[in-house]
């Protein structure tokens, strides 16, 4: 069985109550009493993200809040008008909730704040803290996703394609060509805290490995969870390991977070970011905890052959033609699965050809 279908198999385990059914670019769909779901366009592979719209009262101003936002582009802005003439029954966005700092979750924060705050009343960013200043970093430097610290960090871990590494050098402007400001004040949320979103309590869930301090929200009232990026239907979450933080070891703290997950009801609706509202919690965490341990075996499996580099290792753990975009989350994640490795006492570095400066892994 190749991967597409295996993952079709997969997917045949979850439930979709809307079926193929998408909401309109530009307009919304609800999912559950008070909580509406809409997409705006991505420019990747990864063509969309999903957004929500809850009901909400704050102070006694009925209203909206918004979880995600879009990047910042004039095709999202415009379908965000668009949404505000038609969709919100003539009320007002109150605040704008950001699961985390991805340019598709954060970008328009600072435009939909502006656009909805009042001398009377500010239109409040809520967000995690880390991500808040993971945020303000990445907007106004060249950390992270492109330079020449990325590149650097890339060659070291095998990607020899030196077409590939000069875009990744010039890939100076990458995060704020997608978020080029974020509004100058924010509300801090934390793991356990409870948001009161139009009188139901939705309960802040936090989850690491994917970004920084990621915030999911469950609501028990309503049995839904925005999973933002920690639980997608179809693909698996990105892990990856960066330059910022060469050492880290992220794919553990994700699997645990997913872990996690598993007190919530088996019956939970999930919202993810990607892909179509769900049923089947339990059932996604399981594929998700099998795919990793088959990753793991199969980075194993290669290295128990040869020294492998993660460079080495994208054609054994990505099986299709991968675009630049695509590259350098694939270098992240056989990173993330190589960190998780040798933290388990599986793998270790290869011995090093004196000349060689590419970190290679043998298993132990
Ligand atoms: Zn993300």
């Amino acid at each position: 069985m190749d991967h597409a279908q295996l993952s079709a198999q997969l997917e045949r385990r979850l439930h979709y109550p809307h079926g193929d059914t998408l909401p309109a670019p530009g307009t919304t769909l609800q999912v559950a009493p008070g909580v509406h779901w809409l997409r705006m366009p991505l420019p990747f592979a990864l063509n969309h993200i999903n957004l929500w719209l809850l009901r909400d009262v704050q102070d006694g101003v009925e209203g909206w809040t918004i979880v995600d936002c879009g990047i910042t582009d004039d095709i999202t802005r415009a379908l965000w008008e668009q949404i505000f003439a038609t969709e919100l029954q003539g009320l007002p966005v109150l605040r704008v909730v950001c699961t985390h700092m991805h340019p598709d979750h954060i970008g328009l924060a600072h435009w939909l704040c502006q656009r909805w705050s009042t001398p009377q009343r500010d239109c409040r960013l809520w967000i995690s803290a880390t991500d808040w200043h993971a945020a303000r970093m990445a907007s106004s430097g060249n950390t992270g996703f492109g330079g020449d610290a990325a590149a650097r960090f890339f060659a070291r871990h095998g990607l020899v394609d030196a077409e590939q590494l000069t875009q990744v050098r010039q890939r100076t402007n990458y995060y704020a060509s997608m978020v080029p400001e974020l509004p100058s004040q924010y509300r801090r949320l934390l793991d356990g805290m409870t948001l009161q979103i139009g009188g139901v309590a939705w309960r802040c869930i936090v989850g690491y490995g994917h970004a920084p301090e990621h915030i999911a929200l469950y609501c028990a009232e309503r049995g839904v969870l925005i999973s933002g990026d920690m639980v997608l239907p179809r693909i698996s979450t990105n892990i990856s390991v960066i330059d910022l933080e060469p050492e880290a070891n992220p794919l553990p703290l994700y699997l645990q977070s997913i872990e996690a997950l598993r007190a919530l009801p088996a019956h939970t609706l999930v919202l993810p970011s990607h892909g179509k509202p769900f049923t089947g919690l339990h059932e996604r965490i399981d594929q998700l905890q099998t795919h990793h341990a088959e990753r793991y075996a199969d980075v194993l499996a290669a290295c128990a052959q040869a020294p492998h580099s993660a460079g080495d290792l994208l054609p054994v753990l990505f099986k299709r033609v991968l675009d630049l975009h695509q590259t350098t989350f694939a270098m992240g994640e056989a990173v993330a699965h190589v960190h998780a490795l040798v933290s388990q006492g599986r793998l270790a570095l290869a011995q090093p050809a004196a000349d060689d400066k590419v970190l290679r892994y043998s298993t132990v």
